[in-house]
């Protein structure tokens, strides 16, 4: 019985190994697709306001057409929804973020955590942690380098449905921001029920600051928000010194925006982030 079972685990083993085999050449294939219709993901640095070390990066789509132009992902991450294209391009730019992330770890330049964005019927179909889960083990990366980011209005949706989503992706280790914050109308009974690590203040209200402007509070009020329910916060879209400044007096944690860097090709942050100064 024992070389019956055995034999059987032999066969599941190869079984397993062609599977995946297969998974990857599938995925080698979809990665020509992609890479061949001008799809590259960018990065942008994030910033940790005490130390001023650049603490991660996030990854942003870009579609550049054989005539050069770029079509901006408001336009097309829509159209991928609805065509439910999302569902492959996502898984996409979610492994090719790992394999980003775990390569500038293995060549030593440095332990950078890794934002991806996450849509809503990405998020919402059933394949979705499991894929995740699926990417971190094939990859070996670690999860704790990798965080989703989840708007603010994705995480209302349907709220009994996102809370159990939320709770398994982090089990897995992984981290999620809420992106958009400030946007949508969380309550906070709702958000401290949630497994999320991070809010990230909306690029609109980062603009108005130092405004007259009713929303000039908001970002004090997110920042509150943060520290009472002991999440991380980051602002997005922050464009000058003087909103940096702003932010770190109102106890912000991080930030990212043009005034350090724009998204760039990984080349380009690698050069970027290498000529940074010390500290
Ligand atoms: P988002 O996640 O809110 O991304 C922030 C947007 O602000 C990015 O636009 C970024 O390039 C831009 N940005 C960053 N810093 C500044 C700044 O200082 N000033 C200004 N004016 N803008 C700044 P982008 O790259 O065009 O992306 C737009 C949206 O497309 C993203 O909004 C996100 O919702 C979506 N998106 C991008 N990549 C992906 C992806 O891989 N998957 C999914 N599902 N959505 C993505
Ligand atoms: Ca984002
Ligand atoms: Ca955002
Ligand atoms: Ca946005």
């Amino acid at each position: 019985a024992k070389q019956d079972q055995r034999g059987r685990f032999v066969w599941y083993a190869q079984a397993m190994a062609s599977e995946t085999r297969q998974r990857l050449t599938m995925l080698h294939d979809l990665r020509a697709v992609i890479e061949g219709q001008g799809m590259q993901l960018y990065y942008q640095p994030q910033i940790e306001l005490s130390s001023g070390q650049v603490i991660g990066v996030e990854a942003l789509l870009r579609w550049q057409l054989p005539n050069g132009q770029f079509v901006p992902p408001d336009r097309f991450i829509p159209l991928a929804e609805y065509s439910g294209l999302i569902i492959d391009l996502g898984e996409w730019v979610f492994r090719t973020a790992c394999l980003q992330q775990l390569e500038w770890q293995q060549l030593g330049v440095g332990a950078l955590r890794m934002a991806v964005n996450v849509s809503l019927s990405q998020f919402r179909h059933q394949g979705f942690v499991s894929m995740v889960k699926r990417a971190l083990t094939e990859l070996g990366v670690s999860p704790d380098m990798i965080e989703l980011e989840v708007t603010e209005s994705m995480a209302m949706h349907r709220i009994d449905e996102v809370r159990t989503v939320l709770r398994q992706l982090t089990a897995l280790g992984i981290t999620v921001a809420i992106d958009d914050f400030g946007t949508g109308f969380s309550s906070l009974s709702y958000l401290q029920r949630l497994d999320v690590n991070r809010l990230k203040i909306d690029r609109a209200f980062v603009n108005d600051l130092g405004r007259q402007s009713e929303r000039a509070s908001i970002p004090e009020m997110i920042v509150k928000l943060g520290q009472s329910l002991n999440l991380k916060v980051i602002a997005e879209g922050v464009e000058t010194p003087e909103q940096a400044d702003h932010l770190r007096e109102l106890g912000c944690d991080e930030v990212q925006g043009y005034l350090y860097a724009k998204p760039m090709p990984a080349d380009d942050f690698v050069r970027w982030f290498l000529m940074l100064p010390e500290g």
